[in-house]
């Protein structure tokens, strides 16, 4: 039987996520089709998949938060940091999991060493990456536009900055994970700050993918490597597309199928 998945997200017309999913079905020949789902309320995450009749779903901003109330178990580093952006039906039953952070380790792998990590952005991905570069034992600091996204991050003992109070340190890696630059123009944080923090750091990555965002933009021109989010997209797609096939294929084969699905 044709199983039917679908990434749901506000925005969602910019997600890649259908193509890369439809690429690997296609040239693995498995028997199932990704759609994409325009949800501007999270709460109805849950009515919203069962009346589409789907196997299991990807799930982007804002709602990372909001899939994670909605499943009925969560498994594995999603328990750990409460966002879900994967969901797979079993018997019945909507399992939650996160691809991101992993996605993100294999976007930076030739980035080494990594001491001091900071963070922009407080947000569903911003959790599920700290929390990751805690595991490796690598010292974050978080800066966000407002504050009341940092108390979590102040109970796992990160620094936390607002734009007001910021104190500039020296950083092997800053990463954007806010949605600044997606659909606009605008810079993470406030030009200045931006400037001296992209002085300070010895790498630069944007979760943000098929676009060079403002703050790429600023990297490219101090001559800093970096890394926009197509990699870490590549990462969570093949993970996400493995707990959707069950393990029927190989991770290899979907990684080529979903890297040629990059140039279409
Ligand atoms: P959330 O909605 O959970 O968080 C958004 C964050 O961005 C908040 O910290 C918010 O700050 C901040 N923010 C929003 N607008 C601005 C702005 N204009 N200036 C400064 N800060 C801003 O989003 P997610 O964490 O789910 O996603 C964030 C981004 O990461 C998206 O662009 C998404 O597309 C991308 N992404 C890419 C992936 C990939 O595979 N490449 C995977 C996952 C996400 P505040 O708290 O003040 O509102």
């Amino acid at each position: 039987m044709m199983q039917l998945f679908s990434i749901f997200g506000d925005p969602v017309a910019h997600s890649r996520s259908p193509l890369m999913h439809n690429a690997v079905f296609k040239n693995c020949n498995y028997p199932a089709c990704y759609t994409r789902t325009h949800l501007q309320d999270g709460t109805k995450l849950k009515e919203r998949f069962f009346s589409l009749g789907l196997s299991g779903a990807n799930v982007t901003i804002p709602h990372k938060e909001a899939a994670f109330a909605a499943c009925d178990e969560v498994r594995g580093f999603a328990k750990k940091v409460g966002v879900v952006n994967t969901i797979v039906k079993e018997d019945g039953k909507l399992i939650g999991y996160n691809t991101d952070a992993d996605g993100f380790m294999y976007a930076i792998e030739s980035f080494k060493p990594l001491k001091h990590i900071l963070v922009l952005g407080a947000g569903g991905t911003a959790k599920a990456l700290v929390a990751r570069f805690l595991e490796e034992k690598i010292q974050v600091s978080v800066l966000n536009r407002s504050a009341s996204r940092l108390a979590y991050f102040k109970t796992l003992n990160c620094e936390c900055f607002t734009w007001n109070d910021f104190e500039l340190q020296k950083y092997d890696l800053v990463v954007n994970t806010t949605s600044a630059g997606l659909n606009d123009t605008n810079l993470p944080a406030p030009s200045d700050i931006i400037e001296n923090i992209l002085q300070n750091t010895h790498y630069a990555a944007d979760a943000i993918y098929g676009k060079l965002t403002p703050f790429l933009e600023c990297a490219k021109e101090k001559n800093i490597t970096f890394k926009n989010g197509a990699d870490m997209l590549l990462g969570q797609g093949v993970l996400a597309n493995a707990l959707f096939t069950n393990a029927k294929l190989s991770k290899e084969a979907i990684q080529d199928a979903m890297r040629k699905s990059f140039s279409l």
